[in-house]
């Protein structure tokens, strides 16, 4: 294989802006000069892996502008291959966020060039699949392009979903997932329903829904593996959380690289966990993830 993983999914320029209070309808408030990030849980994951040391490719679509080009960059700069990374169609997709001074936000996304990565587009990167070891998915492209994924994904290649923002899965998407990777909201969307009993019972309830693994991340609680076999509890790593964005993207690519290269859940789990820790104790997304070097020192 040319690559531990390959990404396909979103990539969003974070628009920022600090204000005393988020303005309610109609109302028009002051705020902080603009920071621009880049975002988008596809290329979050990208960076994560890369900066891993996983030698890592991106299937995505941005927009022939500034964003784009922001984009780009912090995936070349993190050693992401770019080659897949399709320019133009809509502008790049944007997050506009509205931060408090206690930390709450509120978010309107623009999906702009993710929504016109289409299926053709899948079937157009045949070569970057047959060259991946484990493909990794979100749902902030459309779903039929993940299901084109999911079709065309060659034998033996892992895949690996975590379906955010959640929304209810056709059944021939779930069937591949080995890990499906879900946080308590997702759990309870892809079941369709209020989640009873503990993790345990969540982790069961979505197995029977025809997933091969499933993982449930409990954010400050750590994480849960489990799979026909059983589960198994992954403890967190205790650290000082500053900033929590992307530390469930930074899990995600840790975990699904680490699979790929043969561990064994619980261990590839725990391995995803430091690096989920290490990326809350520093401010931001993309420049919160942290080396191997990092990860081996926390
Ligand atoms: P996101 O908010 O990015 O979508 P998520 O809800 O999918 O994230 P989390 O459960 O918040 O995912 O985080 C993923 C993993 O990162 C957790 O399973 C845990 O191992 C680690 N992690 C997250 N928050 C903390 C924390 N405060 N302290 C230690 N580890 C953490």
């Amino acid at each position: 294989y040319d690559y531990d993983l390959l990404v396909v999914g979103s990539a969003n320029a974070d628009l920022v802006i600090g204000v005393e209070r988020r303005p309610g309808a109609g109302e028009t408030v002051l705020g902080s000069d603009l920071a621009v990030h880049p975002g988008g849980k596809g290329a979050n994951q990208a960076v994560a892996a890369a900066r891993l040391g996983a030698r890592t490719a991106l299937l995505a679509r941005v927009g022939d502008d500034g964003n784009g080009r922001l984009l780009l960059d912090s995936q070349r700069a993190a050693g992401v291959d770019t080659a897949g990374v399709l320019v133009g169609g809509a502008p790049t997709g944007v997050a506009l966020i509205t931060v408090d001074p206690s930390g709450d936000n509120s978010i309107v996304v623009s999906p702009g060039a993710n929504g016109k990565l289409t299926p053709e587009d899948v079937r157009a990167a045949d070569a970057l699949l047959r060259a991946s070891r484990v493909v990794s998915a979100q749902l902030e492209i459309p779903l039929e392009t993940v299901v084109e994924v999911v079709r065309r994904l060659p034998e033996g290649a892992r895949f690996v979903l975590n379906p955010s923002p959640p929304r209810e899965l056709p059944a021939e998407v779930l069937a591949v997932c080995d890990p499906l990777i879900v946080n308590e909201h997702e759990a309870q969307v892809i079941v369709g329903g209020e989640l009873a009993g503990s993790p345990e019972d969540w982790a069961r309830a979505l197995l029977a829904l025809g997933p091969r693994s499933v993982v449930v991340t409990l954010g400050a609680e750590g994480a849960l593996v489990a799979d026909a076999e059983g589960s198994a509890r992954v403890p967190a790593v205790q650290v000082e959380a500053v900033d929590t964005t992307g530390a469930g993207d930074a899990f995600t690519a840790a975990l699904a690289w680490r699979l790929g290269a043969g561990s064994a859940p619980a261990e590839a789990a725990a391995y995803a966990a430091r690096v989920g820790a290490a990326a809350v104790t520093k401010a931001g997304a993309q420049v919160s993830f942290p080396t191997a070097e990092e990860v081996a020192a926390l």
